[in-house]
């Protein structure tokens, strides 16, 4: 009987890194004690990026793209999970330096995989995906750095994005209001739905930065970086916080120390990849506990995985509105 298996390969071209529908050998995977039926993954920007060579996402080649996958064991030697159990796993390399979600086989180390939450199916699983997780530490970063609905209103940049609509529907339910900036008018019902109060123009945001600004919100879930960033934090209120998680609009940070020195503001950095298995197990308990999972996959838009490829130079220009699921069957 074949091995073989159907997946979305990085290979690397003479115009560079390229992903395309492909097929893939079981014996082939890389070493790993948990051998898994993938049946859905999602599409983050990090995807967008190594499926179309945009950065250099992918460090090995050839390799399965995404970077996250929810699905089932089918074999383990890791006797924390057996045949049958519902799983999920986010970065570790996945779809960077070993073989990823996009393919409805995978193995990997039993430490990189987490029981996926009773509450939740495998597609609600990566309606969350890497982006809703990340949120997620975004979120307890605030908390951890004091911040409660009574300090004042959270910004969220990129809201119509992956990160930002995950953040917006869990700090509405934690009872937060919710300040929303997109470049997107058109969102403004998506987003209040979500669970947006107010939505501003990104364009507030994006410009050069004074090291002051007017206070006006007391923390931040930030997925653009850049000029956004500096211009987030200058207008933090005295001892707030803000969560860097993302580059949307760039990787650098043109601002100034002054409202860490002047207002005592925290900048919380948020990393996904190698966050440790306690933080993550942590994550997705209060994933199970605080999200609206009915409200965010209203919200979903659903793809097969010979679509994923067409999907990934739009995420990348900003025209992929909330989260995508893969079924990675079809
Ligand atoms: P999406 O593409 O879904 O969302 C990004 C959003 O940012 C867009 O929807 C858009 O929102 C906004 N945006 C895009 N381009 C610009 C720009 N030039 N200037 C200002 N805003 C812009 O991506 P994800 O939500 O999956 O990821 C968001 C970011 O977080 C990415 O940079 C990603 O790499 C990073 N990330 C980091 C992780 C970590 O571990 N730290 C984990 C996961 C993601 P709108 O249309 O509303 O303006």
């Amino acid at each position: 009987m074949s091995d073989k298996f159907r997946c979305i390969m990085v290979t690397k071209t003479e115009a560079g890194a390229r992903g395309a529908l492909g097929e893939f050998a079981e014996s082939e995977l890389m070493e790993g004690d948990v051998t898994v039926e993938v049946s859905h993954s999602t599409l983050n920007y990090k995807d967008g990026l190594a499926v179309t060579g945009a950065a250099p996402v992918v460090r090995k080649f050839p390799l399965i793209a995404g970077i996250d996958f929810a699905g089932r064991v089918r074999s383990s030697s890791d006797n924390r999970f057996k045949s049958g159990d519902a799983v999920l796993a986010n970065g570790w390399g996945m779809g960077e330096t070993h073989h990823g979600g996009y393919a409805t086989r995978a193995r990997v180390k039993g430490d990189w995989l987490i029981p996926v939450p009773d509450k939740f199916s495998a597609a609600e699983a990566m309606a969350i995906g890497t982006a809703g997780y990340t949120s997620m530490l975004a979120v307890m970063a605030l908390e951890a750095a004091g911040l409660t609905p009574a300090k004042g209103p959270v910004l969220v940049t990129g809201a119509a994005g992956g990160v930002g609509s995950v953040a917006i529907a869990l700090l509405s339910k934690l009872g937060y209001r919710v300040i929303a900036s997109t470049g997107r008018a058109s969102e403004e019902a998506y987003l209040k739905a979500l669970g947006a109060s107010e939505i501003i123009d990104r364009a507030e945001l994006n410009g050069d930065a004074r090291a002051l600004g007017k206070e006006r919100w007391a923390g931040a879930v930030d997925a653009v970086g850049s000029k956004t960033l500096a211009n987030v934090l200058s207008s933090t209120s005295y001892g707030g916080v803000v969560a860097a998680c993302g580059l949307a609009q760039g990787m650098d940070l043109p601002g100034f120390v002054a409202p860490f020195i002047l207002r005592g503001v925290t900048l919380a950095g948020i990393d996904s990849v190698q966050c440790p298995r306690p933080r993550r197990l942590e994550a997705w308990l209060r994933l199970a506990r605080d999200l609206d999972i009915g409200k965010l996959t209203a919200t979903i838009s659903r793809a097969g995985l010979s679509d994923v490829v067409a999907l990934a130079p739009e995420i990348l220009k900003g025209q992929v509105r909330g989260r995508v699921v893969v079924d990675v069957t079809r």
